[in-house]
């Protein structure tokens, strides 16, 4: 190692004395490239600092939330000002009417939302709003989509298709899980074949709108239209998960970018809509605030209207609203563009460092979003649009041994990656040219240490 990370090992062994695995979040841990995780001391801009003083160009981006990068000046003085009047009410409380007001206003289909903390949570409120609705108790879900870590999620594929699901953790009750069909990802068949095989009983699709947790694997052209009209033929809901594209693709969401022509395939994507949306990330531009929205006659369901129950001690927790309202108010055009430019210069220099090391590769990309699948698409069967992985299963058919010498190779050079192949990258609008130079100075050693692997 070249770089000195004596503080951050000494902290990562105080951690796992006293947590599990050192870790509060399991990928945090490095757990698929090995070494010790730097742990962060502070961020500004596109920059992380560790407890070394080690500074890196930051690629993760909190996982999506710092659309604007770190500690943005006006974020900081919104949280700052709100902190000031007091952390919590267990009331209710202007800014998260405010925040509420702008989802609604950026995303058609939602006219009203429901704010809770996590993306787990969301999701699992928007499942049970789902069943409580249809009075159906089935739901859909897409191998390799992550929709947070309720128990009925948590969900692996049985051996055929349209068959019940087994769990996906210990812990988890196979009751539960049987309640849960996975099937392969851009698979409108598997999805009509799960419907015929549980007539009636089926009340929710979930899909991410442009999944990004086995990698970004983007939707074929037209698959979240087909797949909206599928479901509603059925009379059950779709819930389209945002909250990891949500007001990042763009200011509607991925969605957003669909109904602007702008999907996978263009036009022939737009004119669709779900019934129930989850966000997260941005709309807490760091803190934990996540939300889930849709009709108002779905939403009525939900307590206090409503017989589906959903609370939160710190559900729209004013200081965590005021950072995600912030944050929604600065994301205007400008910084969508500066975001998708720092996408382009990262995926062409990437791109660009692999083809001259003969690292084959597939760049997969959806707007704003972008990962790199290791191997040659046609000696491993990827059949995506662009070359690469268009399911879970051609995504587990890679190089992935490349991938831990890359990322070290970058660490150590001063930019900091997703530590697994299996994540999205992140970018934000503070990602400026001097980021860009640091990226560019780092990525031929890693390539070449891709090859070599
Ligand atoms: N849905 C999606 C699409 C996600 O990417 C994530 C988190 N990565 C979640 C749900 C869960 O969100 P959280 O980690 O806030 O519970």
């Amino acid at each position: 190692m070249t770089v000195d990370r004596t503080e951050s090992a000494h902290w990562f062994e105080r951690a796992q004395t006293v947590t599990p695995g050192g870790v509060n979040s399991p990928v945090r841990a490095y757990g698929s490239v090995g070494g010790v995780p730097p742990f962060l001391a502070s961020g500004s801009g596109a920059v992380v600092t560790d407890v070394d003083g080690n500074e890196y160009v930051d690629l993760v981006c909190g996982w999506g939330p710092l659309l604007l990068g770190h500690a943005h000046p006006q974020v900081v003085e919104a949280v700052r000002e709100q902190a000031a009047k007091g952390l919590s009410f267990g009331a209710p409380s202007t800014v998260e009417v405010e925040l509420a007001e702008e989802i609604v206003s950026r995303i058609a289909p939602v006219e009203q939302a429901r704010l809770v903390s996590t993306g787990t949570e969301a999701t699992m409120t928007a499942l049970r709003l789902a069943r409580g609705v249809t009075g159906r108790d089935r739901i859909i879900k897409f191998a390799g989509c992550y929709h947070g870590h309720s128990d009925g999620l948590l969900a692996a594929a049985g051996s055929g298709l349209a068959t019940l699901a087994l769990p996906g953790s210990a812990g988890v009750p196979a009751d539960v899980t049987a309640q849960t069909i996975v099937v392969p990802y851009n698979d409108l068949e598997a999805v009509r074949a799960a419907f015929e095989a549980h007539p009636g009983e089926i009340a929710a699709v979930i899909t991410e709108a442009s999944p990004a947790n086995m990698g970004v694997v983007p939707p074929a052209p037209g698959f979240n239209r087909a797949l909206a009209d599928e479901v509603r033929r059925h009379g059950a809901l779709l819930v389209c998960d945002e909250v990891l594209t949500g007001f990042r693709t763009g200011p509607a969401g991925w969605w957003g970018e669909e109904q602007a022509g702008r999907g996978s395939g263009g036009v022939a994507s737009a004119g669709w809509q779900a019934d129930l949306y989850t966000f997260g990330k941005v709309i807490g531009g760091g803190m934990p605030v996540a939300a889930l929205g849709g009709s108002r006659e779905i939403m009525s369901h939900l307590a206090p209207q409503g017989s589906v129950y959903q609370a939160g001690t710190l559900s729209g927790n004013p200081v965590a609203c005021a950072a995600g309202l912030e944050t929604l108010r600065l994301a205007d055009a400008g910084v969508y563009a500066a975001v998708d430019r720092a996408a382009d210069e990262v995926v062409s220099l990437v791109s660009g460092a692999l083809q001259a090391e003969g690292v084959a590769h597939a760049v997969q990309r959806v707007g704003n979003l972008f990962g790199f699948a290791f191997g040659d698409g046609a000696a491993l069967g990827w059949t995506g649009e662009s070359g690469g992985p268009a399911d879970e299963s051609q995504v587990k058919r890679q190089e992935a041994y490349r991938y831990a010498p890359f990322f070290h190779a970058m660490l150590d050079g001063g930019v900091s990656l997703a530590p697994s192949v299996f994540e999205a990258w992140f970018c934000s609008a503070a990602h400026d040219d001097a980021a860009l130079e640091r990226i560019a100075a780092a990525v031929p050693a890693a390539a070449r240490a891709a090859a070599a692997a």
